[in-house]
């Protein structure tokens, strides 16, 4: 017999914060359910009057309890309402994707509406990156709804195949169910590494191993405005990567520039990157040279080298709310060692992805080092999300830059 609609009450504080648009119920705002809830179903929140308040995927697995799809009036939730809603996330992205640009997000999570999970292109793959158990009981829709998407204008083709990315808290209950992170859900060969373009510059994204999915698409904004900063610089980007923003000072005419990355298959990425891209002339005639290490203790030492242009992109350095404090004084301390390798004249671009780090928090921290350093500063521009990975509620807003020019 099938079980009667899986019905929530929430407390009164619960209530108000699910009316004002917030995505997450935690177990302890439940006050009443009609029985116990399966991973991934649906569950109808009812207020105290008996109204209905909004629908949210149920994760019995998880403290984040309920993660609401809809709230307001009340809907059913089938294929075509899915079918709308991936339509509405990719139309958010028009004037993106275009002939020099074939990757971006197309989904980002709760801001778009997909609590827990996010799709990224790179050229005609899809990666799919789930970070919460509850999706798993949706999995055949979303490859089914996947295999009819149309993606990247202008020619709007068919994704060639879908990737799964796990996140690792979920990786065991997915591996119980034979599904694995890395699986491809649906197409024929993939290439890995993808290679695909971002405004004309040639990529590749490790889809199937790589951090996030493969590459940091969220600072695409900020690397084209390091482009137009670079002309004539000698440039150190510090916690390069794949030296993304490498590629983009060398477009813009840096003379010579200089990855720094803990990772050495980051590194090497960062090469191959610079190989790719052959037949632009002003990257084939930027030096390139890459440096395993760590960059806090780089930083830190090697006085005598100086840049025109430094770009500081460290991982997350608040995990947890309780580490805040501690990330933020390391932030200044990593911008304080930096500007110490800045000529005068030089400038600073810092990001922080910290999601426990507010961007004023943040944006404080690197005025007091610049403002310690005794050297008189100018503020160019401080940037937040790119368009591609809009934050619409506070907890979504990790990703925060500033850019300082010194004398
Ligand atoms: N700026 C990059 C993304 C940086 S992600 C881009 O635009 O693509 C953070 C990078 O920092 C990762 O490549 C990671 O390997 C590196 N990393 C982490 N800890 C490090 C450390 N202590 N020293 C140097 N690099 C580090």
């Amino acid at each position: 017999m099938a079980h009667p609609r899986l019905r929530i009450r929430l407390t009164a504080a619960a209530e108000s914060i699910v009316r004002s648009g917030h995505p997450w119920i935690f177990e302890n705002s439940v006050r009443e359910q009609n029985r116990a809830g399966t991973s991934g179903e649906l569950a109808v929140i009812y207020d105290r009057n008996d109204r209905f308040m909004a629908i949210g995927l149920y994760d019995p697995d998880s403290v984040l309890r309920i993660r609401v799809l809809h709230s307001g009036k009340p809907l059913t939730i089938d294929d075509a309402w899915w079918k709308a809603r991936l339509e509405a996330s990719f139309s958010r992205r028009e004037g993106i994707l275009d002939e020099q640009t074939n990757a971006c997000r197309l989904i980002n999570g709760e801001s778009d509406g997909w609590p827990g999970l996010v799709l990224d292109c790179y050229a005609g793959t899809l990666v799919l990156k789930l970070y919460t158990f509850a999706w798993a009981a949706h999995l055949d829709s979303i490859i089914r709804l996947m295999k009819g998407a149309s993606i990247g204008r202008p020619t709007n083709t068919s994704p060639a195949n879908l990737v799964l990315r796990l996140s690792r808290n979920v990786q065991p209950s997915f591996a119980a169910k034979g599904i694995k992170d890395g699986q491809v859900l649906f197409g024929t060969s993939l290439q890995n590494p993808a290679i695909f373009r971002e405004t004309g510059i040639l990529f590749e994204a490790d889809v199937l191993a790589g951090q996030k999915t493969g590459f940091f698409l969220d600072q695409r904004e900020n690397r084209r405005a390091v482009e137009s900063l670079a002309r004539g610089a000698d440039v150190l980007n510090a916690f390069s990567f794949s030296g993304g923003f490498s590629l983009y000072a060398a477009r813009g005419g840096a003379k010579f520039v200089t990855d720094l990355d803990i990772s050495s298959h980051a590194l090497a990425g960062a090469k191959r990157n610079f190989q790719l891209n052959q037949n632009d002339l002003s990257i084939v005639a930027c030096r390139h040279e890459t440096i395993q290490v760590n960059a806090f203790d780089w930083l830190a030492q090697n006085p005598g080298t100086k840049f025109d242009l430094i770009v500081l992109d460290p991982p997350s350095l608040a995990k947890r709310e309780k580490e805040r404090a501690e990330a933020i004084r390391a932030y200044e301390k990593l911008a304080a060692h930096a500007l110490t390798h800045l000529r005068s004249g030089g400038k600073l671009v810092a990001a922080s992805c910290s999601a426990h780090v507010s961007a004023d928090e943040f944006f404080d921290a690197m005025r007091r080092a610049a403002i310690t350093s005794r050297r008189k500063f100018r503020l160019l521009n401080t940037t937040r999300h790119a368009p591609d990975h809009p934050a619409t509620f506070p907890e979504a807003e990790y990703l925060k830059c500033m850019f300082l020019e010194l004398d």
